[in-house]
């Protein structure tokens, strides 16, 4: 049995409808279902304590004039989860003008030259470009984005990026297998 007030269940008017109209998110399918019945409409306002949210949904604006925000003091919230509309925006790193036009955008993580050779890398790498070394059994491959792929099948070692192995375990296998310290060696590392 269900507890008393348990919204786990669908009415059986509402059965036919691919999303429920009592989710906590409200999507663009909450939306057109909204705009092509009222009753389901009714339903989406009876389960948010804002009905503006409703209205703005069927608006098709993504946001509505909701709760005070306790971070920023902000009155928009955000149609599709309720959470603060300027907040949100802020943590995204670009802002809007009145009329939603960009007028910030978020920092720049790399220097347009740092993009392009990245891009680069990445491309020649792509195209299938390395450098191969080996030493005993051991054989690597050095590809354009700094990565170092590692194989050794007689002791069952076949590594795609050998920078993602801790320290500790290099240095051990170093000691193991001297073959794999003059391949490292051979590939640039300073080990
Ligand atoms: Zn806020």
């Amino acid at each position: 049995m269900k507890p008393s007030g348990s919204r786990n269940s669908v009415p059986a008017a509402l059965r036919h409808y691919q999303v429920p109209p009592y989710a906590s998110k409200l999507t663009r399918r909450h939306r057109d279902f909204a705009r092509a019945d009222e009753a389901y409409a009714n339903h989406l306002r009876a389960q948010t304590a804002y009905p503006a949210r409703v209205d703005a949904l069927i608006a098709g604006r993504t946001w509505f004039e909701g709760r005070e925000c306790a971070t920023c003091g902000g009155t928009r919230r955000r149609v599709y989860n309720v959470g603060c509309y300027d907040c949100q925006q802020l943590g995204r790193g670009f802002q809007t003008d009145a009329k939603g036009r960009c007028v910030a955008l978020p920092p720049a993580k790399l220097s347009r030259d740092g993009w392009l050779s990245r891009n680069d890398e990445r491309r020649r790498e792509m195209a299938g470009e390395y450098i191969e070394y080996r030493s005993g059994e051991w054989s690597a491959r050095q590809y354009p984005t700094g990565r170092l792929s590692v194989r050794c099948l007689g002791h069952h070692i076949d590594n795609a990026d050998f920078r993602t192995v801790p320290g500790s375990r290099i240095f051990q296998l170093c000691e193991q297998h001297p073959d794999l310290l003059t391949l490292l060696r051979r590939a640039g590392w300073s080990i």
